[in-house]
């Protein structure tokens, strides 16, 4: 025998008036299988397999999209630095130019066209080296902007899955949406034929156990907790009135008896 809580002691004291003619206690065990199928229709809402694969293209498009917008800042930074090495080049020939000019023009002494001679030299050398930067970068800048053009393809993709997935989810939702509907409506009409007293406890009982406060007597069997009634509890419920509220000691919910019961 489970003890019983001060609650329950309370709640059986609160509804202990309760009764309800047979017909509405049937009635509430339609109302019982409504309120479980909409119960399961809110979970198979929340647990479609299709959120889940949505959640998942959504999770992949946010990483693509963060990789992409650093591929695409390198692609600026070396862009940068392709323009700085060929300004840099620029410079440098520039400069031979301008020498190159003072040399044809034999101008100055013998020693300022030496070392502008060797200048000459060294910048040539200079301008080699800065060439070999302006290819290498070239070299990265082809390579980063590839990367960064297939990640865009590849966010395109995904972003094409996730638009089929989300509506292939809201294509499942609505047919979960149409059902509720349907099992909304035809609880609207059951609701209203059962007494507010057992409504009442109903409700108390449904949201203490569950979801589940009511259940059918099947062949002695309780259809909640699927113990079988005892000789003594079968014997009570066979003994009852048929307007008793009959309250299962195995599971404290509200058996209904039916032409199945086996009493
Ligand atoms: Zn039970």
């Amino acid at each position: 025998m489970r003890a019983v809580t001060f609650e329950e002691r309370d709640q059986a004291e609160e509804y202990r008036h309760v009764n309800a003619e047979p017909a509405d206690q049937l009635r509430l065990l339609d109302l019982q299988g409504l309120d479980s199928k909409l119960d399961q229709l809110a979970h198979r809402r929340r647990t479609l397999p299709q959120l889940a694969e949505l959640q998942g293209l959504e999770t992949k498009l946010g990483q693509l999209r963060d990789v992409h917008a650093v591929s695409a800042a390198a692609d600026s930074d070396l862009a940068r630095e392709q323009a700085k090495a060929e300004a840099d080049v620029d410079q440098v020939r520039a400069r031979a130019e301008r020498d190159r000019k003072m040399l044809e023009s034999g101008s100055g002494s013998a020693k300022d066209l030496e070392n502008i001679q060797h200048e000459l030299e060294s910048l040539a050398r200079r301008q080699a080296d800065l060439e070999d930067v302006v290819l290498e970068v070239m070299e990265k800048v082809e390579s980063s902007s590839a990367r960064t053009a297939k990640l865009a393809a590849d966010r395109a993709v995904v972003e094409r899955d996730r638009e089929q997935a989300a509506h292939a989810l809201a294509q499942e939702q609505a047919g979960v949406d149409k059902d509720v509907e349907f099992s909304r409506s035809q609880r609207d009409i059951v609701v209203k034929q059962i007494p507010a007293p057992l409504l009442a406890l109903y409700a108390k009982l449904r949201e203490q156990y569950d979801g589940v406060a009511v259940a059918a007597i099947v062949r002695r069997r309780c259809q909640a907790c699927q113990i079988e009634l005892d000789i003594a509890e079968a014997n009570a419920a066979k003994a009852a009135a048929p307007d008793t509220i009959l309250r299962h000691d195995s599971c404290r919910r509200i058996l209904v008896r039916t032409a199945d019961s086996g009493l």
